[in-house]
């Protein structure tokens, strides 16, 4: 397959490209370039005009939870929810997401494995949706945050002993809560819920089964443990510490992130937008995000989406209010969910550029979201792995 007469940003250039040809083959983009440049025997069994649109990676959420009813008041309400009637709102929100120009995302955390489940139907072909990384049951400490979810370890020995569930479950990655939780009763987001050792032993032990590990971390003392131990991923780095929410960034801490080439997935989602003009908020955010970047930290786009009024479709309206808290210009809030946001998660070589070699995700919109980011709201067609999933 052929799409001609697009405008194509990449994923990674400053801008868009001149190129306005891509050739799709087996779910795979296998050339790129000027329409002149593919000559009438090319391999191509159909060709489509694309009408002008514009062009972009599809896009990529590090922090979801399929499981999570965003319109449920209690945020617990899912595990009551029976299984079959679980994976059927499971696999709605999947298509949403795709909807939305989500072609892929990670999930860091459920506690049943269904979305295991789910991600192994989309990636059989058998349902149609984003596909998943999952993460399954996240490591926490005894009635720390989410236990609820079945992972609760009481020293190294049990904590070893729930990666090695999920790992024979066949997750992607592990997830460890570094620190305490908004939504468990009674789990304080300022307080580490690993000592350091401890911290660094499961991060060890989850890297020599060659999986990544992401970090949930609000408060600054569970950010130093996951720094120090090395994971891959920093969830929320929200900077809690005795001065209050965000009041608390380390500099030495900070170091150490961008030392070790940790990312960091602040969960900025569209709910933020409330936040917005509360000066003394929206300046204390933005100073962090200020001496995180001059510091040279990599960031990636999250939403958290499952969690109450978060869906699951929420980035392409995240990521404008993530640019403003994090002072982003559009094409740098654009890398962090698709090329950067692909290579945090381990997929750098195979999703989140137009690229020959790359899976053919791609977004086409009808204004250019380089110039303004609200064109990401309105995707006219999606396409996942080769194939359509909207044409209007
Ligand atoms: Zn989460």
């Amino acid at each position: 397959m052929r799409l001609t007469n697009i405008k194509l940003w990449d994923g990674v250039s400053e801008a868009l490209s001149e190129f306005h040809s891509i050739e799709i083959k087996d779910g795979k983009i296998t050339s790129i370039g000027n329409e002149e440049k593919f000559d009438a025997s090319s391999q191509a069994s159909s060709s489509q005009d694309m009408a002008g649109l514009y062009v972009i990676p599809g896009l990529i959420d590090a922090h979801v939870h399929m499981c999570l009813d965003p319109e449920a008041k209690d945020p617990l309400a899912h595990v009551k929810v029976g299984r079959e009637k679980q994976l059927d709102l499971m696999a709605k929100r999947a298509v949403k997401m795709l909807d939305a120009g989500i072609t892929t995302a990670r999930d860091l955390g459920g506690g049943k494995w269904e979305e295991l489940n789910l991600r192994n139907k989309i990636n059989a072909g058998e349902l149609s949706g984003v596909r998943l990384l999952c993460s399954g049951q996240p490591v926490t400490s005894v009635k720390g945050h989410c236990h609820f979810w079945g992972g609760e370890a009481a020293n190294l020995e049990e904590a070893a002993k729930v990666i090695e569930r999920q790992i024979s479950r066949g997750v992607d990655l592990i997830k460890i809560m570094a620190t305490g939780g908004n939504i468990t009763p009674g789990s304080k987001p300022i307080d580490a819920q690993f000592d350091s050792e401890t911290m660094a032993a499961m991060v060890k032990i989850a890297h020599e089964h060659k999986l990544l590990v992401a970090a949930h971390c609000h408060g600054t003392a569970g950010i130093k443990n996951a720094s120090f131990a090395g994971v891959n991923t920093i969830e929320h780095c929200s900077w809690v510490g005795s001065d209050g929410w965000g009041k608390n960034l380390n500099e030495e801490v900070l170091s150490e992130i961008v030392g070790k080439g940790i990312w960091i997935s602040p969960t900025i989602n569209s709910g933020w937008r409330k936040f917005m003009g509360s000066q003394s908020f929206e300046t204390l955010i933005q100073g962090n995000y200020q001496k995180m970047r001059k510091a040279g930290v990599k960031l990636i786009a999250s939403t958290d989406a499952g969690i109450p009024n978060v869906r699951h479709e929420d980035l392409p309206k995240a990521l404008p209010i993530f640019a403003h808290f994090a002072e982003l210009s559009p094409v740098e809030v654009l890398r962090t969910a698709t090329s950067d946001c692909a290579e945090a998660l381990g997929l750098g070589r195979q999703r989140g550029r137009l690229s020959p070699g790359y899976d053919a995700d791609l977004v086409c919109y009808e204004n250019n979201p380089l110039q303004d980011l609200s064109a990401l709201e309105n995707p006219i067609a999606v396409m996942a792995k080769g194939k359509w999933h909207r044409l209007v």
